[in-house]
């Protein structure tokens, strides 16, 4: 180990005593550690000025009670949190995630990843993320809204178009940002559309903003495919999820002439290899009747199968994309996925392989694309959002997807450069890691401690 790399384990372990129990933040910041020794070698005064110490503690975290009142009367208390991480390059940005796993671990990852996903999006947004342990899983549309307006009364006192501005995460879609926005401007008596991103379309949304980092992982994987000489054309991808990341990964990949073969929910996974998965179908089912997979094989049929046990990276691909949810690609799924010959993984979900997984798959020499810079195409969206809000414009759909394009585009070679000018070609988590550091960093520098 070289004097960096000690001093880069020592900050570490200073990480895990400091935040304890919170074992997904400790994932996410060892992920993003094990690419510094180089950078501190380059440029020792970051580790002076204390700049990595001052990354991994937000600037400020706020946890709230969020009571609601069921449809049988029954009052409810859930947690709410907003973790307001860093704020060097922008107002805090980052989505809300109601999902029954949240604790303060959970969005501290979150919040700490959407550093550096901002900052690769070269767009001026800081990083922070939020969201609550409420379970919107059978909850009538009711519930659903007197739950987002309790949630938006305590949250609106923290947030703001140049402080923080939330959007969707799992579990937040754009039925939610609406009872969170109506909330928001009746407390503050004031239609302040930059306040959250993922809006309607008649009501202050962007185009494209809906299938932005769907469409954006899928914008990643072509880059890295037009880099080696190859295309989408006729190749086999298996997407996990069924969510909004999902759906639009698959309606992309079909538009650029892949064929998306499987997908899945938390109940199973389902195969449909004769000309792919039928999008339609599947956006009515989950989309429109927020049904399962499992309705997915039954109403299209045979040759269409369901799996309820096993892993869909059993699935032969030649391109995974896991739209799920954190550490759903484990060594095994890895190791299926290798001897299947699958050669590129790019994650739409946020840190869904296991840090094992990564080592198996990139020692293997399979391409390897992190979230934080393939799943950028939605909070970059999210920013267009914001830059039509403060000059009250709306832009085309055309125009927007294209803006999403060149942005991935730069991300793409921002990180390959990265990795080159580090001596490590090809290595896609080093040149995000890197370049979404130093981008921070800097800025950090600038604005003093
Ligand atoms: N939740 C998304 C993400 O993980 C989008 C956040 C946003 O648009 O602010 O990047």
């Amino acid at each position: 180990m070289s004097f960096f790399d000690e001093k880069v384990q020592d900050l570490y372990d200073e990480v895990v005593a400091r935040n304890p129990g919170e074992v997904e933040f400790h994932q996410a910041v060892r992920e993003v550690f094990d690419s510094l020794g180089a950078v501190l070698v380059k440029h020792p005064h970051y580790a002076d000025a204390g700049i990595i110490e001052r990354l991994c503690e937000p600037e400020r975290q706020i946890i709230f009670r969020v009571p609601w009142v069921d449809d049988t009367g029954a009052v409810r208390i859930n947690r709410g949190f907003r973790v307001e991480f860093n704020s060097a390059l922008g107002p805090y940005k980052g989505g809300l995630r109601f999902h029954p796993s949240v604790y303060l671990g959970v969005i501290k990852f979150l919040g700490f990843e959407q550093i550096f996903k901002n900052a690769l999006t070269g767009l001026p947004i800081g990083g922070g993320k939020g969201g609550s342990d409420f379970d919107p899983k059978g909850r009538s549309d009711g519930e659903i809204m007197r739950f987002c307006q309790s949630f938006m009364t305590e949250l609106y006192r923290h947030i703001g178009e140049h402080t923080d501005v939330p959007a969707g995460d799992i579990g937040v879609g754009g039925r939610e940002i609406g009872y969170l926005f109506g909330q928001y401007k009746r407390i503050t008596n004031r239609y302040e559309s930059g306040v959250l991103t993922g809006k309607g379309l008649s009501w202050g949304g962007s185009q494209v903003r809906t299938e932005a980092t769907g469409y954006g992982v899928v914008f990643f994987v072509r880059e890295m495919l037009n880099a080696r000489g190859q295309d989408l054309d006729g190749k086999r991808v298996v997407v996990s999820g069924s969510g909004n990341v999902a759906l639009y990964a698959i309606e992309k990949v079909h538009q650029l002439g892949g064929r998306v073969v499987a997908c899945s929910d938390s109940g199973g996974y389902v195969v449909d290899d004769d000309d792919g998965i039928n999008l339609e179908l599947l956006k009515e089912i989950k989309g429109v009747h927020r049904g399962r997979v499992s309705d997915y094989a039954e109403k299209r049929g045979a040759p269409a199968y369901f799996v309820s046990s096993g892993s869909i990276w059993d699935v032969p691909t030649d391109i995974a994309i896991p739209c799920a949810t954190q550490n759903e690609l484990d060594s095994d799924d890895a190791a299926s996925l290798i001897a299947n010959g699958c050669t590129i993984v790019a994650e739409g979900a946020n840190m869904p392989s296991t840090p094992e997984a990564i080592k198996a798959l990139s020692s293997s020499g399979v391409l390897f694309a992190p979230g934080k810079a393939a799943n950028a195409g939605g909070v970059a969206t999210s920013a267009l959002e914001m830059q039509q809000n403060a000059s009250r414009d709306s832009w085309s759909f055309e125009h927007t997807e294209l803006r999403l394009a060149q942005i991935m585009r730069g991300i793409h070679e921002n990180c390959l450069s990265t990795a080159d000018e580090y001596g490590a070609p090809g290595d896609y988590v080093l040149g995000a890691n890197i370049a979404g550091f130093t981008h921070v960093a800097d800025a950090m520098l600038a604005l003093g401690v």
